[in-house]
């Protein structure tokens, strides 16, 4: 009897103590450190028709432009649309599709090492409404290519040079 609650006491002192909570790893690699959040403001935005009855989404500040650019290319012949605006959420969905998933790939790797070549979040002129991909662009001797070569810059839109397909305010 005496040696059954001396075993019940050993047994029950040998339960094991609660550990403590797990104290926070110091991030020793990029994959453990905390996701960035781009401070990019989401633009006013308007949706602006193509010849095609596409819409490119744009922001607001310059949809007359773009809108008066649409009608001129269409005028000569050329039916263009392309994509606009970007959130930062779908800019970091395509840095995953373009450059890679780890850490590095989507928010640290240059942008040409990407393929396409992808803006790192929050640096895209797309998530400003201010750059459009157009269709049908891919190289510099595609008619639209060369359309907007000769006339893009009268509504303001300038292009990237290592991206034929790529126009914005400030060509970047
Ligand atoms: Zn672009």
């Amino acid at each position: 009897m005496l040696a059954l609650s001396l075993a019940a006491v050993f047994i029950a002192a040998c339960q094991p103590v609660p550990t403590a909570p797990k104290a926070p790893t110091s991030p020793t690699t990029t994959t453990t450190a905390p996701t960035p959040t781009t401070t990019v403001p989401k633009p006013a935005t308007t949706r602006v028709t193509c010849p095609s009855g596409a819409t490119v989404e744009i922001a607001t500040s310059i949809a007359t432009s773009v809108r008066n650019l649409l009608a001129a290319a269409q005028a000569d012949g050329r039916s263009l649309c392309g994509g606009g605006y970007r959130s930062p959420d779908a800019q970091i969905a395509l840095r995953k599709q373009n450059c890679g998933t780890t850490y590095y790939a989507i928010w640290e790797m240059p942008s040409g090492q990407c393929s396409p070549p992808t803006a790192i979040p929050g640096t895209s002129m797309h998530e400003k409404g201010l750059a459009i991909d157009f269709t049908n662009c891919s190289t510099r001797t595609t008619a639209c290519y060369l359309w907007l070569a000769a006339n893009a810059s009268r509504f303001g839109l300038i292009n990237l040079p290592s991206e034929p397909w790529h126009w914005s305010t400030n060509g970047r």
